[in-house]
């Protein structure tokens, strides 16, 4: 018998092994073991990736690409999508969450990201995760909302500014230690863990 992973060569390519690396968010929505929640604008799933105790995705429906094309018009999808973020988080009680968006993502559609501040994960190895997370490559989407609701656009960065900021030294994101490397970050993490 064939498991869904013993890809034939011999066979044509499913619609599913067709699409993109990028596009596997939207396998996520199909995949009852990640999918938490969905209604008519939004799914939320579980990253398949976390990189800390608890990291959700809330992907809309909508074909948007990426944060660079959010317009005013989104603006009730961008309160929706942090209304699904804070009901996730509160199931949570005592666990802190950040909630934004990546500047420069790497997967297509917008997905907003709800994860906890322990960034306690064997996924986060690199700097650029840490930064990705800790730094302003990271937007928080109540600012965006604001932002949106006083100018009716948004005055992003340039991509490469964006960019620029993952190779940022790197710095606790409680206190101001710089870890000299990821292992003395990820031992440091530990200190702020309450007991
Ligand atoms: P970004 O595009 O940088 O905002 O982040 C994409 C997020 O999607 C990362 O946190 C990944 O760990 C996560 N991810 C990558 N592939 C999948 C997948 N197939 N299903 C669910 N999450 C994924
Ligand atoms: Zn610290």
């Amino acid at each position: 018998m064939k498991t869904k992973s013993n890809i034939s060569v011999s066979e044509p390519p499913s619609k599913k092994q067709r699409r993109n690396w990028n596009e596997g968010l939207l396998e996520a929505f199909e995949n009852p073991d990640l999918k938490v929640f969905e209604d008519n604008e939004v799914v939320a799933i579980k990253d398949m990736y976390p990189k800390a105790m608890f990291h959700y995705l809330i992907c809309s429906k909508e074909n948007i690409p990426s944060v660079k094309f959010i317009k005013v018009e989104h603006l009730s999808l961008l309160k929706h999508m942090h209304e699904v973020a804070e009901s996730i988080g509160k199931k949570y009680e005592g666990v802190e969450f950040i909630t934004g968006y990546h500047s420069v993502p790497s997967m297509v559609r917008l997905h907003l990201h709800v994860i906890s501040t322990d960034f306690d994960s064997p996924h986060l190895k690199t700097k650029k995760h840490w930064n990705s997370f800790n730094t302003d490559f990271f937007i928080s989407d109540s600012e965006l909302i604001k932002e949106l609701e006083e100018n009716e656009n948004l005055s992003l960065k340039s991509e490469s500014e964006f960019v620029s900021l993952l190779k940022k030294d790197l710095k606790c994101h409680k206190c101001e230690y710089n870890p000299k490397h990821m292992p003395d970050l990820k031992y440091h993490l530990k200190t702020h863990v309450k007991n």
